[in-house]
């Protein structure tokens, strides 16, 4: 039985209304008259449902396709401008309980360098981070309540923002840690973070069952409903994502959307962000042994749809994928991007000896964070490190209800101009200040609102003269 308001994992993620999703669009891919109306309602910019979106998705009309690039790129300009949101991951501890056999980390292996840094080691790896220039960090840990509990996650948290180095803080830390309960949540939330993030892995329970053997990760309700529980425990944005390449893709667009539409009919908010990881590379771990791999253009496609199902949604996409890869996905959808990225534990501060590959996954994206703000600036993107929604509370259905009227634009727009310069004033090499100071005074003239201009250059003088919010 399908029911999105349900709080059964296996009611609002029905497998069975998935599958008849999946034969639904299949058998209207080539109906041309239905697509170009699922088409016409997308460009009202309110979201398409799940079947809908399952259509385009598997549309196979060249032409269409082409305009489904196209109203995706438009979508994107039309909420986020050309504003790309940076972050990193910051990797605490790869101790593991879970099986999880696409992941290195998975207890029985044994042959993996396990770590976990100390307080003293985190504030090494923060500084090296803020050395680059990072404000926005995603904290990663594997499951593990002896070496890694809660306790421990809440001491690194307050220690990342404690420490005050050279230019400032880290400005919103995002914690990706395994599914806990409410009362685990409140203290997360009562922690300060930003977005909670827990990928789905697959919506498809018998596969997720069989690709998570061991641990507590097996248990496919707990992990499904976690969203629920961390929204009851008070965190207002949660992330979603689905780790592509373990099962079907068209599945798991179903699912992820379903999951999304469950949430807005649930709490009024749907998730903040949805990242689209691709399984790769690792220490004990071969891609090629999952048989759902999926190649550049479907990769696309599912980013290009996912933008127009869900047009407020932030979109990640991490350094596992290449600078190409990257440079569609911005075109088509994505709105924030890792730089400088390192996944193994302690990987900031000291390269890691040959033997010991501590690593979660292969990292394709190997240049630095000015390389890749110099790369956003020449194709003309703002990169930003913004985190002003954040610290002024438009968060959850505040910060949704001012993305969906389009408004989020009007101080996004200043706030990255701002934090760009910081960035360029304080970090970049001579060559990427060059073209981030041109861009700056291109993008001003874009700022339609006389006051707010001269409010921006104010704040950029300021900035210039060494003053740092
Ligand atoms: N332990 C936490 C949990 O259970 O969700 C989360 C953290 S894990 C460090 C972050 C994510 O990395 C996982 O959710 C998974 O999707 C992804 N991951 C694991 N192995 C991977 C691989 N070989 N290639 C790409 N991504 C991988």
């Amino acid at each position: 039985m399908y029911d999105p308001k349900s709080m059964k994992a296996e009611e609002f993620i029905s497998h069975e209304e998935i599958l008849d999703t999946l034969a639904y669009a299949q058998e209207n891919k080539n109906n041309e008259k239905l697509i170009d109306t699922i088409l016409e309602k997308a460009k009202l910019r309110k979201g398409l449902t799940h079947r809908e979106a399952s259509v385009l998705l598997a549309c196979e009309m060249p032409d269409k396709i082409q305009q489904i690039y196209t109203l995706a790129e438009q979508l994107k300009k039309d909420f986020y401008g050309n504003r790309i949101v940076m972050f990193a991951p910051l990797y605490l501890s790869n101790y593991c309980i879970n099986g999880c056999v696409y992941c290195p980390y998975h207890a029985k292996n044994k042959h993996i360098a396990r770590k976990k840094l100390t307080q003293e080691e985190i504030v090494k790896e923060v500084m090296a981070l803020q050395d680059m220039g990072h404000k926005r960090l995603a904290l990663e840990a594997g499951e593990d309540p002896v070496n890694n509990p809660i306790e421990y996650i809440l001491e690194c948290i307050k220690t990342i923002y404690s420490i005050q180095h050279k230019n400032g803080a880290i400005r919103r830390v995002n914690v990706n840690v395994a599914a806990t309960t409410v009362e685990e949540y409140r203290m997360l939330k009562e922690a300060g973070i930003g977005t909670y993030i827990l990928f789905q892995e697959t919506y498809h329970k018998e596969s997720y069952e069989q690709l998570h053997p061991t641990g507590p990760k097996h248990n496919y309700a707990y992990h499904t409903e976690a969203m629920d529980r961390a929204m009851e425990g008070g965190i207002d944005d949660v992330g979603l994502g689905v780790l592509f390449g373990l099962e079907r893709y068209a599945y798991e667009f179903a699912g992820l959307l379903m999951h999304a539409e469950h949430l807005e009919a649930v709490h009024g908010v749907g998730p903040h962000t949805i990242s689209v990881p691709r399984v790769k590379r690792a220490d004990d771990i071969d891609p090629d042994a999952f048989d759902n791999g999926i190649d550049d253009e479907i990769f696309a496609k599912i980013i290009a749809c996912i933008r127009i199902a869900v047009p407020y949604t932030g979109m990640i996409i991490s350094t596992r994928e290449s600078k190409e890869v990257r440079e569609r996905a911005l075109h088509l959808g994505v709105s924030q991007i890792s730089g400088g990225s390192r996944t193994s534990v302690g990987g900031y501060c000291e390269e890691e000896p040959e033997d010991e590959n501590s690593e979660q996954f292969d990292v394709s994206d190997k240049r630095t964070l000015d390389e890749v703000v110099h790369w956003l600036m020449d194709l003309g993107y703002i990169p930003s490190f913004c985190t002003a929604c954040y610290r002024e509370g438009r968060t959850g259905d505040r910060f949704m209800s001012l993305c969906k009227s389009g408004q989020i634009q009007n101080c996004c727009h200043p706030n990255a101009l701002m934090t760009l310069k910081e960035y360029l004033e304080d970090y970049a090499s001579p060559d990427t200040k060059k073209i981030g100071e041109a861009l700056i005074q291109k993008e001003l003239g874009n700022i339609p609102k006389e006051k707010v201009r001269e409010i921006t250059v104010h704040h950029l003088q300021e900035i210039e003269k060494g003053n740092r919010d």
